[in-house]
């Protein structure tokens, strides 16, 4: 006999346990079964992001940040700091400790929500029918549900030639995670985590080379933001070589011997470490049953609809493991909307208006449309943009790098996109992404009273100029 749920959620990062919690909070008998364990072994629910991806990674960058500052930029503030060192078994285990909190955290939320936990890994047969195999070897569990939510994540891509060893070519996991700091780093790929972590060692003392396959840096921000970023990234010392293909990587008196091929001419490179950060892609492995009857894409990823149901009636599949982008909010706002679904509510995710963050530093933050997407769709626009050199607070916490562009249709003002490269972006975009979900304009920022001095003054401001209106630069 299998227990009966009315929601069963397979999946426990941040699009599964916000499901799960969300599907329960509106009545509904609900499961989350999900096979990640802690460095402990016990269960670890909040999936990439808690554990090896979203958090740890901020945790790193915070503590590398700290030594960075008190190393290159507090003599500036006239605070002379000798005889600085860095422990790294104290950071690690710092870091470790805050995703122990958090997933902890995560248990406590779904036992007080009454969501039935089960850890394990979830296999979909036909009919909704569910097998638990538990992750302590004890017996298959049967569920089944009037709706299997999957949220199983994603994993990273690997590339011929260069075979994760778990030691010295590494994935996200083994980047969190180096004993020491390596001498000199190689990043595959200078994407959003080759830059996240590449920072954190560089900060560190590492010597970080990024080898990039594509001619442009950052492809999917906006053109202006990715140069100004690549020249502050190339200031700090992250080396960064844009049309580099790696034809292979292999290990040799522990140093990673890196084969590139540029401009039709192959070179060799040495590492201490490599991180391999080429993208990642949907997690589907073990997780259906061939006569589920769950359709893939031609992406491998679980093909789903704009309300996310896949070909099976009453199964539904969100965050990493389907189409869109693979973030955490996204992941737990469509795991809201699904819930909201099955409860008979109405939900859509308005995928226009989900912010991006580089949690760089400066940070890159960004909401809507590229002006290279624009110019590709024909779409008349008009541009305003500040530089946080301009802007007081900025200055007076060191902060001068970066700048706000601001993208409005040419005829109707309506906000179309906002990108930020600087200090706080993370922050600061929130707004522009509340306006632009209100389809506000431009003028609606100009408008708005912003505090001063804030680095907030330079969304004001990039809004004035759209506008051809801006105090603080020549318009
Ligand atoms: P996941 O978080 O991957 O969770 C899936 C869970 O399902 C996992 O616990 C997995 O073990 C489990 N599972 C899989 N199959 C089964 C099965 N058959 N049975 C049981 N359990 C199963 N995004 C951001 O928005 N901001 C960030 O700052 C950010 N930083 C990142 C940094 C790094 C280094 C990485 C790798 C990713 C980062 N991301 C970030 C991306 C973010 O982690 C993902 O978008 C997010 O975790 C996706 O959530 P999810 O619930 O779809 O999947
Ligand atoms: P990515 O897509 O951000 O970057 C991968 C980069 O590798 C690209 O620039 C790509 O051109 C390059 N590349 C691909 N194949 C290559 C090859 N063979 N040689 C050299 N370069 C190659 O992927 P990622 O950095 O692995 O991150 C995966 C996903 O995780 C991200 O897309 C993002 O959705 C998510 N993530 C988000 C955050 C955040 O929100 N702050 C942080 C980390 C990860």
């Amino acid at each position: 006999m299998s227990e009966k749920y009315d929601v069963i959620v397979i999946g426990g990062g941040p699009g599964g346990y916000v499901a799960a919690i969300r599907a329960a909070q509106l009545g509904l008998k609900t499961a989350c079964v999900d096979s990640y364990s802690g460095k402990d072994g016990k269960a670890a629910p909040g999936g990439t992001c808690l554990n090896v991806g979203c958090i740890p990674s901020k945790a790193l960058l915070d503590s590398s940040k700290h030594y960075h500052h008190i190393e290159k930029e507090y003599a500036e503030h006239g605070i002379r700091a000798n005889g600085v060192s860095i422990d790294i078994e104290a950071m690690l285990k710092r870091k470790d400790g805050v995703v122990k909190k958090l997933t902890g955290g995560v248990t406590q939320l779904l036992k007080a929500n009454k969501v039935d936990f089960y850890h394990g890994k979830g296999t979909l047969g036909a009919g909704r029918e569910v097998s638990v195999a538990p992750s302590d070897d004890g017996d298959e569990v049967k569920l089944s549900a009037d709706n299997v939510i999957l949220a199983s994540g994603s994993v990273p891509i690997e590339i011929p030639n260069v075979a994760f060893d778990g030691k010295y070519i590494v994935d996200n996991v083994g980047a969190l995670d180096f004993e020491a700091v390596p001498e000199k780093l190689g990043v595959i790929g200078a994407g959003v985590i080759g830059l996240e972590l590449g920072s954190v060692w560089n900060r560190l003392g590492s010597e970080v080379t990024l080898l990039e396959a594509l001619p442009d840096f950052l492809a999917l921000t906006d053109r202006d933001i990715a140069k100004q970023s690549l020249r502050i990234f190339k200031r700090q010392g992250l080396d960064i070589r844009l049309e580099t293909r790696v034809k292979s990587a292999e290990v040799k008196n522990e140093q990673v011997e890196v084969v590139v091929e540029v401009e039709n001419e192959d070179h060799s490179l040495s590492f201490d470490r490599l991180l391999v950060s080429v993208g990642r892609k949907a997690n589907t492995e073990g997780l259906l049953l061939e006569d589920s009857g769950v359709r893939l894409d031609d992406q491998g990823r679980i093909d789903v609809d704009e309300k996310s149901r896949t070909s099976v009636d009453g199964v539904w599949a969100i965050g990493d493991c389907v189409r869109g982008p693979m973030l955490a909010h996204k992941a737990s706002e469509e795991g809201v909307a699904v819930a909201e679904l099955i409860a008979g509510q109405f939900a859509e995710i308005h995928f226009d208006t989900v912010p991006w963050v580089v949690y760089t530093d400066p940070e890159i933050a960004w909401v809507g449309k590229t002006e290279q997407q624009l110019e590709e769709e024909g779409i008349p626009y008009s541009v305003g943009s500040f530089p946080f050199a301009a802007n007081g607070r900025a200055l007076a916490g060191g902060h001068g790098d970066g700048m706000v562009k601001m993208l409005a249709h040419e005829e109707t003002d309506q906000l179309l996109g906002v990108h930020i490269v600087g200090s706080n972006a993370s922050e600061l975009i929130g707004e522009c992404v509340v306006t632009m979900e209100f389809q506000g304009c431009s003028e609606d920022l100009a408008r708005i009273v912003h505090a001063h001095p804030t680095l907030s003054e330079a969304i004001h401001e990039a809004a004035l100029h759209l506008d051809g209106r801006a105090i603080h630069r020549a318009n």
